[in-house]
C-alpha cells in the first residue's frame, strides 16, 4: 500500500489533485476564487435554484457560459452571516 499526499483546492473545496503544481494552476483559475473574476463569484450572476437557469445582468444571455477573466465583473457582496 501507498500512501500519498493529495491537494484539496482552497477555494471550491471540490477539486483534489496529486500534483501540486497541477493544483496551482487549478486555483487561478477557479471559478471559486474571486481573484479568477469568474461568474460564480460576480454580483452581475444570474442563478435560480434548479441550477440550470443562469446568465449575466450585463449580458442578458441565459445560454452563456461560466467565464473567468471578465470585464464585467464585479465583487459578489459578502455573506450576511458574517456582519
Ligand atoms: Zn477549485
Amino acid at each position: 500500500m501507498i500512501e500519498r499526499t493529495v491537494y484539496e483546492c482552497e477555494h471550491c473545496h471540490k477539486k483534489r489533485l496529486v500534483s501540486k503544481y497541477a493544483m496551482r494552476d487549478h486555483e487561478k483559475e477557479c471559478f471559486y476564487n474571486p481573484d479568477s473574476k469568474s461568474c460564480i463569484m460576480c454580483e452581475n450572476f444570474i442563478q435560480d435554484n434548479s441550477d440550470i437557469e443562469r446568465g449575466c445582468l450585463m449580458k442578458q444571455d441565459l445560454r452563456f457560459k461560466l467565464k473567468t477573466n471578465c470585464l464585467y465583473w464585479k465583487q459578489k457582496e459578502i455573506n450576511e452571516e458574517e456582519f
